[in-house]
């Protein structure tokens, strides 16, 4: 039987944080997710209500933040981007937390129409994706959910997008770092929170520091989601 993805909401736009930034990308929400970060601006995905399952052309270009979600399968979303119109061929499969869910064929799939994709994950689960799958790695430790960040997740990360607000947050991510052993290191990119100045000062100094990237979250300047 085909696998079933629950969906929040599947939009286009442009990617931007991270590696990608400035790409044409269709977003692929997926519902759920146990991680319980404090600060999470995506809360109405934590929960799979059954009573809040409706239809997939309810949850493609939705307005608003609710936790409705569709169950589709694979062809089904394939097919929503067509019907949709989209150009974009680079897919984000976000959340919620994605890799709840074994993502295999939906990116194998993905792969083969022509798409890129990029999965964004808090490296709390097991990473199920097709070999061509860009990984994101942004760890969430020590949250309210109490679940680890796992070392094989970061070792099949091709980038670690990590958020910066205090030495603090630089020398976690040290700590993971140094439980890994890449035979190719993936790109490191700090995130500045909300843009604050002293955040902000810190990433750079750090990324100039250890020759790292900048991430922007150049959406919220824009102000598109
Ligand atoms: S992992 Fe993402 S969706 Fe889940 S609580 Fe944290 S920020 Fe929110």
């Amino acid at each position: 039987m085909a696998q079933r993805y629950p969906i929040n909401e599947i939009f286009q736009t442009i990617q931007g944080e991270g590696l990608f930034t400035g790409v044409p990308a269709i977003f692929v929400r997926l519902q759920g997710c146990d991680v319980g970060c404090p600060w999470c601006d995506t809360q109405h995905t934590w929960t799979v209500s059954p009573d809040r399952e409706t239809n997939l052309n309810q949850v493609t270009d939705k307005s608003d933040t609710s936790d409705a979600w569709a169950n589709a399968t694979t062809a089904e979303i394939l097919n929503e981007f067509i019907r949709l119109g989209y150009q974009a061929n680079h897919v984000v499969i976000t959340g919620g937390e994605p890799c709840m869910y074994d993502l295999r064929e939906l990116t194998q799939a993905l792969a083969v129409q022509g798409y890129q994709s990029q999965i964004e994950t808090s490296g709390t689960y097991e990473v199920l994706v097709d070999d061509a799958a860009f990984v994101t790695v942004s760890p969430k430790v020590k949250m309210k959910g109490g679940l680890v960040v796992r070392p094989d997740a970061l070792l099949r990360a091709n980038e670690i997008k990590h958020p910066v607000a205090t030495e603090k947050d630089i020398d976690a991510l040290d700590a993971l770092l140094a439980q890994c052993k890449w035979t190719t290191p993936p790109q490191v990119c700090l995130q500045p929170i909300s843009q604050k100045t002293r955040a902000t000062q810190l990433a750079m100094e750090t990324c100039i520091a250890r020759n790292w990237r900048l991430s922007i979250q150049t959406h919220k300047y824009l102000g598109i989601d």
